[in-house]
């Protein structure tokens, strides 16, 4: 039995990069993981092949974020499905980790670039969660996505790092308001890992890979799993006494 057995969890972003390794690590610990993805249908099936290949429970839910009627959407896709597949019709772990990470100094930011960014990293994650709170049992836990970049000033990134200190400022708030059953929620804010996000600059530059793993004290780049076993800590029974707070998933970036 899996620390996670009996537990059903929604992982957003669940087909690529971060997400994936979340959604295989909780299902591997023996929750029922609800895999959302938006553009890459493929990718999340292959998810949960993979999860089912190897004995665990997950099935795929589709919601574009940032657009309108994308919080009810994904919900009614949730609850359509996790009946076939769960015990129960709730919810103990929501990870809200899809996220868009537009580059632009502040002189180069279009307010399209910023409004998406917005829309994704920081709209759908508030009302996502308000409209899951009934769906999440008492006990549960919320895991929210940050960024280093909320303590590390990355010029370029500027206006996403506005929307990881929101979600930082909300995990904190929203950490108070649940206490009272017994629901934590805390950020994870990683450095820089290997995916998709950083694969235009990084995957085949050896330069931009060296100083990239040089941010960190442990001298490499980041890998989706390095954050993945940290997410599982936060939705463990072990970290029951760890609410409102960031853990610096940076492996020790820029200290
Ligand atoms: P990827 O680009 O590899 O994956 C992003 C995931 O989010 C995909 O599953 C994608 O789904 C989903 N997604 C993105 N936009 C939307 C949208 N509008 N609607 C629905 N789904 C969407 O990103 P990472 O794994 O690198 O990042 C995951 C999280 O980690 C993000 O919140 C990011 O900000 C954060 N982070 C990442 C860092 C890094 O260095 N990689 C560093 C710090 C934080 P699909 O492909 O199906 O559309």
């Amino acid at each position: 039995m899996g620390a996670l057995t009996g537990r059903t969890a929604l992982v957003t972003g669940g087909s690529r990069g971060i997400g994936r390794a979340i959604a295989e690590r909780l299902a591997a610990d023996g929750a029922t993981v609800a895999v959302h993805y938006g553009r890459n249908a493929a990718a999340a099936d292959e998810v949960v092949e993979g999860i089912r290949a190897k004995g665990g429970t997950a099935f795929t839910v589709h919601a574009e974020l940032g657009v309108e009627g994308d919080v009810a959407t994904l919900w009614e896709s949730f609850d359509r499905q996790v009946r076939q597949h769960a015990t129960g019709t709730g919810l103990d772990i929501l990870v809200n980790n899809a996220g868009v990470t537009p580059r632009g100094e502040i002189d180069e930011t279009t307010a399209e670039a910023f409004e998406e960014t917005v829309a994704v990293n920081m709209r759908a994650p508030f009302f996502l969660t308000q409209q899951g709170l009934k769906r999440l049992r008492d006990g549960g836990r919320i895991v929210n996505v940050s960024s280093g970049a909320t303590r590390i000033a990355l010029t370029d990134i500027i206006a996403y790092a506005m929307t990881k200190g929101a979600i930082d400022a909300f995990s904190l708030t929203l950490a108070k308001a649940l206490g009272p059953r017994g629901i934590t929620v805390n950020s994870v804010a990683p450095g820089i890992i290997d995916t998709d996000i950083n694969a235009s600059w990084l995957r085949g530059n050896e330069a931009a890979e060296r100083s990239a793993a040089e941010l960190s004290a442990l001298g490499r780049v980041g890998r989706p799993e390095d954050v993945a076993d940290v997410v599982a800590f936060l939705a463990s029974d072990d970290a029951r006494w760890v609410t409102g707070q960031v853990l610096d998933a940076t492996g020790g970036s820029q200290l």
